[in-house]
């Protein structure tokens, strides 16, 4: 299995080449030549295996300069019970006849990153250990990716994270779970600014080729093919949990940010996975509802990015939907590169022609939007009626699932956080804190840990000086 470009550089890569890079050199993203097809007696074959061993079968079909006992070597050792506290790894939670949640949050952070990550801890491990090499992550967070990225990559040889965040503007959970981390080779840099300025710093300190060259950084932003490849297991994995037997099909409600969770979806539908219904939920910042309902993808500006209650869904433009249109424009990518360079930089955006929007619904996504109101509405009739509670962005992906759900097709509605992290909404929907999960060991008390972090200005140069000073340790 080879990787290309969506802007057309037909140049061939294997996995563990693209496995450490971000974009493609032309500035595209990295898919696979093609997405190998799943027959019906392989699917039978993997209703039997455990989360793990699934892992091992999907990803052996993409890597293949790797022996395949390390690849599933290294997904037995990624999805256990002892993290994930349940057997199912990401097990189905029943609300009423078809209609579920599948719960993917219940790793270390709380979030669905956790699942991609994870994975990318161990594989980063691996594959430097095998070239002699070291990496050091730059990223900035405003809470889920980083804490993921901190959580997976604590203790691993070879790899040091440097994270920014923006000071004193997480949730105090978010920083308690950031913060309290004592392994030396992670490293946490609270910028006095916005998100906005963490970002800034990590675009200016990646744009100096020479010093990322000298310095080895890396990232593990969404765009990273490995994520997206990991997330594809648990569309397999759900569809096993709901259903008896290959002739049924199931769709899927995907709280969106970035489309790369529910891209994951779009590569398990096209290996043959019995998929009904994509459901891409947004919430306020609704630039792929819009893209959704009209074929116009308008990127918006941060005037007109909003700060909801579901904040890890707060994007103007999404990373990965580059991917899917390379798909539905028949994998062209000089017509892709027109859009996703030319258009977006000149205009701020494109609109489909006709022919080519009425090929959305040949792939089967619908979308819809949910306010601040729909989320307290949806966690309040949750719990009442289910004893359930949910988070704010799987609030946002049930209120529109409701939308979409069709007779004799089951729903589920990915879970993409637990509601312990973002307790403020939680309260007041329902008027009561939400639990934290029982299997994490050490989240009763973590606000009083103590914490571990550097205040820094917003200023390039004191993060590189920084890193200098701290990439030898
Ligand atoms: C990141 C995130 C999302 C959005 O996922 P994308 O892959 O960016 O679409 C949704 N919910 C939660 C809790 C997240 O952390």
């Amino acid at each position: 299995m080879k990787y290309i470009s969506t802007r057309g550089d037909q140049t061939q890569r294997g996995f563990s080449e693209i496995l450490l890079e971000g974009l493609a050199p032309d500035g595209g993203l990295y898919l696979p030549t093609s997405y190998p097809k799943i027959d019906d007696a392989t699917l039978t074959k993997w209703r039997g295996l455990s989360y793990a061993e699934l892992a091992g079968e999907i990803l052996s079909l993409y890597i293949d300069d790797i022996p395949q006992a390390d690849i599933k070597a290294l997904a037995a050792k990624t999805y256990t019970k002892a993290v994930y506290g349940f057997d199912e790894i990401t097990p189905l939670k029943p609300l009423e006849p078809g209609l579920a949640l599948q719960a993917l949050s219940n790793g270390p952070t709380l979030a669905f990153k956790d699942m991609a990550m994870q994975l990318l801890g161990n594989l980063f491990e691996y594959e430097l250990a095998r070239r002699g090499e070291s990496l050091n992550i730059l990223g900035a967070t405003s809470g889920d990716t980083g804490s993921a990225a901190e959580y997976a990559m604590r203790g691993k040889k070879g790899v040091r994270v440097f994270m920014l965040s923006p000071h004193g503007r997480m949730s105090p959970f978010q920083q308690a779970q950031m913060f309290s981390l004592q392994d030396p080779n992670i490293h946490n840099l609270a910028v006095e600014g916005v998100f906005d300025d963490a970002q800034d710093i990590v675009k200016a300190v990646s744009n100096d080729l020479a010093f990322k060259r000298q310095y080895k950084i890396g990232t593990v932003n969404s765009i990273n093919w490995a994520r997206l490849l990991a997330q594809v297991v648990y569309y397999f994995a759900g569809y096993f949990y709901a259903t008896k037997s290959n002739a049924e099909k199931v769709s899927f409600t995907v709280p969106s940010g970035n489309f790369g969770n529910v891209c994951a979806g779009h590569v398990a539908r096209m290996m043959g996975l019995p998929i009904d219904t994509l459901v891409v939920a947004t919430n306020e910042n609704n630039v792929l509802d819009e893209f959704f309902r009209t074929g116009a993808y308008r990127v918006r500006g941060s005037a007109e990015t909003y700060e909801t209650s579901s904040p890890s869904m707060d994007i103007s433009k999404a990373s990965n939907f580059e991917r899917f249109v390379f798909d539905l424009l028949g994998r062209d990518g000089a017509k892709v590169k027109g859009l996703f360079k030319d258009a977006i930089e000149q205009e701020g955006g494109f609109q489909l022609s006709a022919d080519d929007f009425a090929k959305v619904a040949q792939y089967g996504f619908v979308s819809g939007a949910s306010r601040h109101s729909d989320r307290l509405a949806t966690i309040k009739d949750t719990f009442e009626r289910f004893g359930v509670v949910i988070d704010t962005h799987t609030a946002d992906g049930l209120k529109v699932a409701r939308e979409h759900t069709r007779p004799g097709v089951t729903m589920l509605v990915l879970e993409t956080a637990l509601p312990a992290k973002f307790a403020e909404t939680i309260v007041e929907a329902i008027g009561q804190q939400p639990q934290r999960p029982s299997w994490i060991a050490g989240l009763d008390g973590l606000e009083s840990l103590p914490k571990r972090f550097v205040v820094v200005p917003k200023d390039t140069q004191t993060v590189k000086d920084y890193v200098v000073q701290h990439c030898q340790d």
